[in-house]
């Protein structure tokens, strides 16, 4: 049994508590509880957070009477979806966290090339249901994140090219609103909201499932090549002139990282320092080996391991890589292009990657993301070529002095040359950010937005997030 914690919330009465309970078919977990440390853990080893009350909801009434608690009560309000928030979004100090992490139903409809799934599910869960029927949705890299977060940030990952962000493919979500209601937002209802929707984060409401189009991904050809680090500055610049020139169904991400010590890598590569491509071609398998020449020609490489495979083998296969439970500091910007300069900061500072599992990643933003327009959507930086990452995951809290100035010096050297703004699902909280990040990251649109959560959430109930102020306040 587990020690209670002491809450510091006078609202959270036991009557209060027992009228939710009559109506609520998930689970109430509280300070004391059998499960409360594992509950309120997230991704994030760093954060340690002692909410009030974790609802595990299980439907739409269950979230509507949970959001209606939160709001009575006066309450901070969290919404977990996988829980990956590098910020800690997904949970909080004193409040209610409300955990989708149980619903998780999915429908795939084959015919109309659409899947309908609930806040709770992770990338994993929605490959694994999509890939029964040869298609795919826009997701992120790693299978154990959240749908939920990930795409209303904006949803970056290997389909981000061919096909476009996770939230241009959104057809449609089911939002709870702060008041209580469900309503549907898509481009022929709540039209507002949806442009909100895609990209403002978890600001607008509890979205309680989201409906994407799919497209036909089944086997991919992918998989890592690496480089000495020596050929780093040349691999960089030979990495922006392919990406440049390659056709919109190859994705590359280019990476600084430590190897690890395991298969499918050769012993002599273990804990070494290099540099690296991950690529996923989604055209025809018949043409995969002449695009995907050029990088395996370049160096030579010290390593590669591509082929064809399952797209959510490819999916879950760096997961092990950065399990949940690691302390986590990262730091982000957009840059419009990979100049000269820029590669100068990433040669001096990537090679000096601290510890195993942390790493520099550079993702494309382009193809399919820059044909829709910087207004159509919430997520603002559409000309932008590349997002990079300083992402230090480590075990050790002791490590935390040695990774964090590493993060931050190599992100201050790229910062200069940065668009203005980050994407905010790589954002830390705005102790670490500082005030203007938010507003620098959703540049004009951010007017709009602030418009939107004054109609949608005047009181700033959905605060816990890279935080829009309703307009006036
Ligand atoms: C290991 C790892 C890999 C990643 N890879 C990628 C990647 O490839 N591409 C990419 O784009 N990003 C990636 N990210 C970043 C990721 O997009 C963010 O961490 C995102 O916030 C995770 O969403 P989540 O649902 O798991 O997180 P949570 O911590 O549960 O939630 C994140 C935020 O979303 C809100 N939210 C969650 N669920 C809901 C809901 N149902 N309704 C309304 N608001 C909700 C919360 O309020 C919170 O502010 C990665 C992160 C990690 C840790």
């Amino acid at each position: 049994m587990v020690a209670p914690q002491a809450t510091k919330t006078p609202a959270l009465g036991e009557k209060a508590i027992q009228e939710l309970k009559a109506s609520f078919r998930g689970e109430l977990i509280r300070p004391g509880d059998d499960g409360y440390d594992a509950a309120r853990k997230v991704y994030n080893g760093m954060i340690d957070k002692h909410p009030a009350l974790i609802a595990r909801t299980v439907d739409i009434a269950d979230t509507i009477a949970a959001v209606n608690f939160a709001r009575e009560n006066k309450l901070p309000l969290a919404i977990r979806g996988g829980g990956h928030n590098v910020a800690g979004f997904g949970t909080c100090d004193d409040g209610l966290v409300i955990d989708l992490s149980r619903m998780k139903g999915i429908r795939v409809d084959p015919v109309k090339r659409t899947v309908r799934a609930e806040g709770g599910c992770t990338w994993g869960d929605v490959d694994h249901a999509t890939h029964a029927f040869g298609l795919a949705a826009p997701g992120g890299l790693i299978s154990t994140t959240g749908i939920a977060g990930l795409t209303l940030g904006g949803g970056i990952g290997h389909l981000t090219r061919k096909y476009g962000l996770s939230c241009d493919n959104l057809i449609s979500a089911d939002v709870v609103t702060a008041d209580g209601r469900l309503i549907t937002a898509s481009a022929d209802q709540n039209a507002d909201l949806f442009w909100g929707l895609r990209g403002g984060g978890g600001n607008f409401g509890v979205v309680t499932s989201f409906e994407f189009r799919l497209h036909p991904v089944s086997t991919v050809f992918a998989g890592p090549i690496l480089y000495p680090l020596e050929k780093s500055k040349d691999a960089l610049r030979f990495y922006r002139d392919y990406m440049a020139k390659a056709p919109e169904d190859m994705n590359a991400f280019f990476a600084f990282l430590i190897v690890p010590p395991g298969p499918p890598f050769p012993e002599h590569l273990h804990n070494k320092t290099v540099c690296g491509v991950v690529c996923c071609y989604t055209g025809s398998l018949d043409k995969a080996e002449q695009v995907v020449r050029p990088l395996r020609e370049f160096g030579p490489p010290v390593f590669e391991h591509v082929g064809p495979i399952p797209f959510p083998m490819l999916q879950s296969a760096f997961d092990a890589l950065v399990p949940p439970g690691l302390q986590n500091y990262w730091k982000a910007d957009f840059v419009k292009d990979l100049t000269d300069e820029v590669i100068e900061a990433h040669v001096k500072y990537g090679p000096d990657v601290p510890t195993i599992h942390t790493a520099l990643h550079i993702y494309p933003v382009s193809g399919a993301a820059h044909r829709v327009g910087r207004d159509d959507t919430a997520f603002s930086y559409r000309e932008a070529g590349f997002t990079h990452v300083i992402a230090a995951l480590y075990p050790d809290p002791a490590d935390t002095p040695k990774n964090r100035e590493w993060v931050r010096r190599y992100w201050e050297a790229l910062h200069p040359y940065s668009a203005g703004g980050a994407y905010v699902n790589f954002l830390m909280d705005e102790k670490d950010e500082g005030p203007d990040r938010i507003e620098a990251s959703y540049r004009d649109n951010y007017g709009r937005l602030a418009a939107l959560k004054k109609k949608y959430d005047p009181t700033n109930l959905f605060r816990v997030n890279q935080n829009i102020k309703p307009a006036g306040k």
